[in-house]
């Protein structure tokens, strides 16, 4: 006997949506009313960051103290990337610094958030050179013959 999780096709996630649908209460399928799309534009404003946008799912707080750097939910915008370079530049200061001071504990949590801030950066380039890859351009229209 399998105990794998089946996903179902295209058709059956249909019928499960109504399914599901039909077994739901009534009322729990109306329009939005004004408070509810406030939350939800104010939502997306709220995951507007300094380095690109939070991807955390809807209605949920940021649950790591806004430490974007350390974050898997941070996207970083490729405009900031000159702002991650100094970010790094004061991470490499204040590393320095630890060393000198012999503060081990410090130098440990710089190392992750620098690990951190170089990965996003790859991402970030990647997204970019991807983005102009793919760029197809505008469709024309040719003319009536
Ligand atoms: S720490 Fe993560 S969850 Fe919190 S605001 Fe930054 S990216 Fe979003």
């Amino acid at each position: 006997m399998s105990h794998g999780v089946v996903y179902p096709t295209k058709g059956r996630v249909h019928h499960a949506v109504g399914h599901d649908r039909a077994m739901r209460p009534e009322e729990e399928y109306r329009p939005a009313t004004e408070q509810e799309w406030t939350e939800f534009e104010e939502h997306f404003d709220k995951r507007k960051v300094e380095l690109g946008s939070c991807g955390r799912p809807y209605g949920t707080d940021c649950p790591h103290e806004h430490a974007c750097l350390r974050c898997a939910q941070l996207h970083v915008n490729p405009k900031m990337l000159p702002r991650l370079d100094e970010l790094e530049a004061d991470l490499e200061e204040r590393r320095k610094r630890a060393e000198s001071e012999g503060w081990l504990g410090e130098i440990e949590g710089v190392d992750r958030t620098l690990q951190c801030l170089r990965d996003k950066r790859a991402d970030a380039l990647r997204l970019t050179r991807i983005t102009r890859e793919v760029n197809l351009g505008m469709p024309t229209v040719a003319a009536p013959r």
